[in-house]
């Protein structure tokens, strides 16, 4: 697989330091599947932030902070009990990050002709929202733009706006400043994870009919 479009190096520093939400976290870490280069670049300042780190005077920790941490190791690693029990979810949707196995399962659901959505719910407070969307071949969604920004990892299919041709493994940032108009190139459907902040706004007559219908 050849990636062509990488997130900025701003949000890999961030993700190497761990200063972003889960949300922003799971988009990051979706990317990093298909993506040597980027994973190579995330250990490397892995590397200076332990670095950094090791050369701190020590601290005491708070009560139950060991335990919290392996918690969410656990949790990470598909160890907990939960994640025993409930089994894989997604397992239909290929190149998603395995910690994803650990999070209730969805199903996709209607939002607009020839597009599906199933949101990804968070085992924790976000403030950016997490979804699967799905969109058949020769779809040309609706012309939109977000107050937040907007994360697309392309999971299969392939689209073309503006920006240019993005396929498996690409990685797409949009902020407000961005009109997108997109359509789906490939012949097969087009599934992204789309991490989003802030709201969608659609364009047009029509877009303001299926305002209502895409609220999550
Ligand atoms: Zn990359």
């Amino acid at each position: 697989m050849t990636v062509h479009h990488h997130p900025p190096d701003e949000l890999l520093a961030a993700f190497a330091a761990g200063t972003i939400d889960l949300g922003q976290h799971v988009a990051i870490a979706t990317h990093l599947v298909s993506c040597a280069k980027c994973r190579g670049a995330v250990r490397a300042m892995e590397h200076v932030g332990g670095a950094v780190l090791a050369a701190l005077p020590p601290t005491a920790m708070s009560d139950g902070s060991f335990e919290a941490l392996q918690r969410r190791l656990d949790e990470a690693s598909g160890n907990s009990a939960a994640v025993r029990r409930r089994g894989r979810a997604f397992r239909d949707v290929p190149g998603l990050p395995d910690f994803l196995d650990s999070y209730p399962d969805s199903s996709w659901r209607w939002i607009a002709p020839k597009v599906h959505l199933r949101p990804i719910r968070l085992p924790e407070q976000s403030a950016t929202r997490v979804f699967l969307l799905r969109s058949s071949p020769g779809t040309r969604m609706i012309e939109h733009t977000h107050t937040g920004f907007e994360m697309t990892c392309v999971l299969s299919g392939s689209f073309v706006h503006a920006g240019g041709w993005f396929g498996p493994g690409d990685f797409d940032f949009g902020d407000g400043a961005v009109d997108h108009d997109i359509r789906i190139d490939s012949a097969e459907d087009c599934i992204c994870l789309v991490a989003m902040q802030g709201d969608l706004r659609l364009n047009g007559v029509i877009g303001r009919l299926l305002q209502p219908l895409i609220r999550m």
